[in-house]
């Protein structure tokens, strides 16, 4: 494994305002579940982006998908983006650009999901403030609390001493035996079925020890090359990694570099766009990045 990324997830991790915010929701959540288990819905959310500039800030979303907790689809569509695609990301987003064309438009898509959502909601998923953000799903009207899954799966990693976080793709094939690469890129239901399956696995009981047994699973397992680094950091001249300087090949400023920048806590007040996507390269650059190891 690469020192590096596992130092740059960290420090992602450690700089996330909104890791913390996650954090207090697990905790909040604890107390919901066992106060009142049957008020809860339980549903998982993911969102696919596509590319509408070369850098790795330039994306909007292509794709959305809920899965309940009996892992069945309430909502699964394509998304047209109201800019140019510049390319689709096919093997990050799993849709081509062609099924674009007549999707519904992002306004008609969000009115769509965020009627599945209630004041009572958890919501399941990896790097989940990025698809809560795109959906523009506010706690309190669309959800009560939040379990991020990377979270939950991270691991302190003796052989650095640090924190390892990994993918979504990482967890469900480690845990589940489900290669969500070999489905066409990364599959928005796909992802949020695989979410769900790992939160009634591992999550929902409350088993610590199992959870510790899965992590510990998750960490011993090889990971595989990432996409972004198979491409050498770019596909269709879009510049891929969002986290890794040696891999960016934009010159923008990284996520994590982004969330270092004081007066950024907020994105609903930031002036740039670039706080809106970043959550969003957040995750699907985690999902590329983090296995920078070999
Ligand atoms: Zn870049």
């Amino acid at each position: 494994m690469d020192k590096t990324s596992a130092t740059v997830d960290s420090t992602l991790k450690s700089n996330d305002v909104e890791v913390k915010t996650r954090t207090q929701n697990s905790e909040k959540l604890q107390d919901n579940v066992s106060n009142s288990n049957q008020s809860i819905q339980v549903l998982s959310i993911d969102v696919g982006c596509i590319a509408t500039g070369y850098s790795h800030l330039d994306r909007a979303p292509c794709s959305v998908a809920i899965v309940n907790d009996r892992c069945e689809i309430l909502f699964d569509s394509l998304i047209k983006p109201d800019k140019p695609v510049v390319s689709d990301l096919f093997p990050f987003s799993g849709v081509h650009k062609v099924d674009l064309q007549h999707a519904p438009s992002f306004d008609e898509v969000i009115q769509k999901v965020n009627s599945f959502f209630t004041p009572t909601t958890l919501i399941v998923g990896q790097s989940i403030m990025s698809d809560i953000n795109w959906m523009k799903l506010e706690e309190g009207a669309h959800y009560n609390a939040l379990i991020d899954l990377g979270d939950e799966f991270t691991t302190f990693d003796p052989k650095y001493s640090n924190n390892k976080y990994f993918s979504l793709a990482h967890e469900a094939y480690v845990l589940l035996k489900i290669d969500l690469s070999a489905m066409g890129g990364h599959v928005a239901r796909n992802d949020a079925k695989a979410s769900i399956k790992l939160y009634n696995e591992y999550i929902k009981d409350n088993d610590q020890s199992k959870l510790e047994q899965a992590r510990q699973a998750r960490l011993r397992a090889p990971t595989k090359i990432p996409p972004f680094r198979r491409f050498n950091g770019v596909y269709e001249k879009v510049s891929l990694s969002a986290f890794n300087r040696g891999y960016c090949r934009c010159g923008q400023s990284l996520v994590n570099e982004l969330h270092k920048r004081p007066n950024q806590k907020r994105r609903q007040n930031s002036n740039d766009q670039k706080e809106e996507l970043s959550p969003s390269m957040n995750k699907k650059m985690k999902v590329i990045n983090e296995k920078n190891e070999s």
